[in-house]
């Protein structure tokens, strides 16, 4: 894509001075800590802005520099990310934390190379860390960018594909402003917020509007070009909730890598291993216990970004609970909260 006839001043100016004066107050736009606006960029990947800033302001309070992050128990960590989802992104911040605090004395890295080997700092984190924090003309292109450079240039590559980011970094370091990119990155990424978005763009309302294409050719809605995503693999479960007569509950340790990591959960079984006729039986010999009483609760359906689960949910009330393996506790209905759990399984919860 060409962008010598494009006028590039005009194009920063015109977005950098809207940004400025239409620009959200956002609590990690407070100042250009590094350290807030990467947990605040690794946070709104996958996550809206509304869900986002109640996490981060508490995530800042309790762990408000890397040393304190690094130092954290894993446990807590997690627990400060429940129910934000993809974990595999909070596991990462919290090793390349450690990473800083040992390599870099705790100071989040302004060297390019350095910054783009730490565990979870992809382009797009790396981009907004440099510009935001650094003011270095560096790229940081999310689905919103692609979305508003995809139209402003009538660019047809699938952003769908992982190797179409490279086109749009590659524009976007073409047509950064060299004097703000802090305010070009961000003006970028709230005009696809605010302005810009996916259905009726408000092109009435768009600062660059006289630059972009799709609205000269009345094309939006053909940009961006993206193909659609893998169905969802539907998964079946029963879970447990296991209550002896002390009113101690049986939860347990999901393994230390693959789906939700770490977290903690009642006792599943998929359902195509067991007929549901046969579940009694099943659990009384499986945890070797005698089922009192027995409810089913209402199930739950959960989306992850490429599975869902269904979940049958018995609660079943027992004398005594013997324990099998060192992933397993038996904890009190009111302590339950200092443990951290998938969304689902608190669902589980918020029903006992
Ligand atoms: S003119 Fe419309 S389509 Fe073009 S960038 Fe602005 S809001 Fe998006």
């Amino acid at each position: 894509m060409k962008t010598s006839s494009f006028n590039k001043k005009a194009f920063q100016t015109a977005l950098i001075e809207w940004f400025k004066l239409n620009q959200r107050q956002l609590p990690w736009r407070e100042d250009q800590d590094p350290y807030k606006v990467w947990v605040s960029e690794i946070m709104l990947q996958q996550t809206q802005v509304d869900t986002v800033i109640p996490y981060f302001e508490h995530f800042i309070e309790q762990f408000p520099d890397p040393n304190t992050l690094a130092d954290a128990d894993q446990q807590e960590v997690l627990k400060a990310w429940e129910g934000l989802g993809y974990y595999s992104r909070v596991r990462n911040l919290h090793t390349a934390v450690q990473e800083v605090k040992e390599k870099y004395h705790g100071e989040v890295p302004r060297d390019r190379e350095q910054l783009s080997k730490l565990k979870g700092v992809g382009p797009y984190t790396l981009g907004a860390i440099m510009s935001i924090a650094y003011d270095e003309p560096e790229p940081a292109v999310d689905g919103n960018v692609m979305r508003v450079i995809s139209r402003v240039f009538e660019i047809d590559a699938d952003i769908a594909k992982a190797k179409s980011r490279k086109i749009f970094e590659s524009l976007v370091r073409d047509i950064i402003s060299e004097e703000d990119p802090s305010s070009f990155n961000q003006g970028l990424m709230e005009l696809g917020a605010l302005i810009c978005r996916p259905k009726n763009p408000q092109c009435e309302l768009c600062p660059i509007q006289s630059f972009c294409r799709a609205y000269q050719q009345n094309s939006q809605s053909n940009y961006p070009v993206k193909s659609k995503a893998k169905k969802q693999i539907p998964f079946y479960y029963y879970v447990f909730v296991l209550e002896n007569k002390s009113g101690e509950i049986l939860i347990e340790q999901r393994p230390e890598s693959g789906l939700l990591a770490g977290f903690w959960q009642f006792p599943m079984v998929e359902q195509k291993e067991l007929d549901q006729s046969l579940i009694l039986p099943f659990v009384e010999e499986i945890f070797q216990i005698d089922v009192q009483e027995i409810n089913q609760l209402k199930s739950i359906k959960h989306i992850f970004s490429h599975l869902t689960w269904s979940l049958d949910v018995y609660h079943l009330k027992v004398d005594t609970i013997h324990m099998k393996s060192d992933n397993q506790r038996l904890v009190k209905l009111d302590q339950l909260a200092k443990y951290p759990f998938p969304v689902p399984h608190q669902k589980v919860i918020n029903q006992l």
